[in-house]
């Protein structure tokens, strides 16, 4: 069976940046997306169409087809006094605020001042290219509802 659009694909990946470092891996068969729903970023969505179970890839994905590239006017200074006094913040921490538009994003601290904090609302995986070694694992047909839903159910997805 191949990988197409409404296929729920089970699959292992290494996702390395160009240094070699890892940023991620899913090894024990548990990563499992809805094909053709945008589940999983385009670069490696388009790259497994047409592949079928057993098959291995490398897939170099560029920011613009991943995460997208770095908007540096995402990065600001937050007074400190926006946080709770007691609250520890170090560089590296993460955690959710309000966007421009009222919109919840993921903010990193990147810099810690006597009285403002400097954080940035990219992805972390902004503006890096990502390696992905990929073994597919299994493909099978989606459900009714898991295309309703369009996301994948089950032990390795939603659960509701
Ligand atoms: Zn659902």
């Amino acid at each position: 069976m191949q990988i197409e659009a409404q296929k729920v694909v089970t699959l292992n990946y290494t996702l390395t940046d160009n240094d070699g470092n890892v940023i991620d891996e899913s090894k024990d068969g548990s990563f499992a997306y809805l094909h053709g729903a945008s589940n999983i970023i385009p670069g490696l969505e388009n790259a497994l169409t047409g592949k079928a179970a057993g098959d291995e890839l490398s897939v170099a994905v560029e920011p613009a087809e991943g995460y997208g590239e770095r908007d540096p006017q995402k990065t600001q200074a937050v007074p400190r006094n926006m946080v709770p006094e007691d609250a520890e913040v170090d560089v590296g921490m993460q955690f959710h605020a309000q966007g421009p538009n009222g919109e919840t994003m993921v903010v990193t601290v990147i810099g810690v001042q006597d009285d403002s904090i400097m954080v940035d609302g990219n992805h972390p995986l902004a503006g890096v290219a990502l390696n992905f070694a990929v073994e597919i694992m299994d493909v099978r047909d989606a459900s009714a509802e898991e295309i309703d839903h369009g996301h994948v159910h089950g032990p390795h997805g939603h659960d509701h």
